[in-house]
């Protein structure tokens, strides 16, 4: 079982800020931000670019997920971000598909 999997399971804790029946959201163990949190899907996805065309409703529902979430910790007027890191440039470290949103401060951009 990937980390996620064992968050979604309850098998490892986390700070959960929401859940739907398809994605699981929770703090960052390590925040970027004031509001840093991942949106995982429960199916063990490895990284986007793995995704597949099946995946499509899992995909759409981890975007929808992110209003949930900036609304409900109240950076849905300020402005936030979504990331998808994926392999090692892009900065993956846990190889199951997850959707960083961050908020709460400017970010700058391009990121590093
Ligand atoms: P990545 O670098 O793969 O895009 O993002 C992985 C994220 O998972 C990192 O921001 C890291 O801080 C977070 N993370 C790693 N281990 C844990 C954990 O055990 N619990 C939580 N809540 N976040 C974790």
């Amino acid at each position: 079982m990937t980390l996620f999997e064992k968050i979604v399971a309850r098998q490892v804790p986390a700070n959960i800020v929401a859940e739907g029946q398809d994605w699981l959201a929770f703090h960052d163990i390590s925040p970027q931000a004031p509001v840093h949190v991942l949106i995982v899907p429960k199916k063990p996805i490895p990284r986007i670019g793995e995704a597949s065309p099946e995946d499509g409703h899992v995909l759409a529902a981890l975007m929808l997920a992110v209003q949930e979430v900036v609304k409900k910790l109240d950076v849905f007027q300020s402005g936030f971000r979504v990331v998808i890191n994926n392999g090692g440039d892009g900065g993956e470290t846990v190889p199951h598909l997850h959707v960083h949103v961050l908020g709460g401060r400017p970010l700058e951009w391009p990121p590093g």
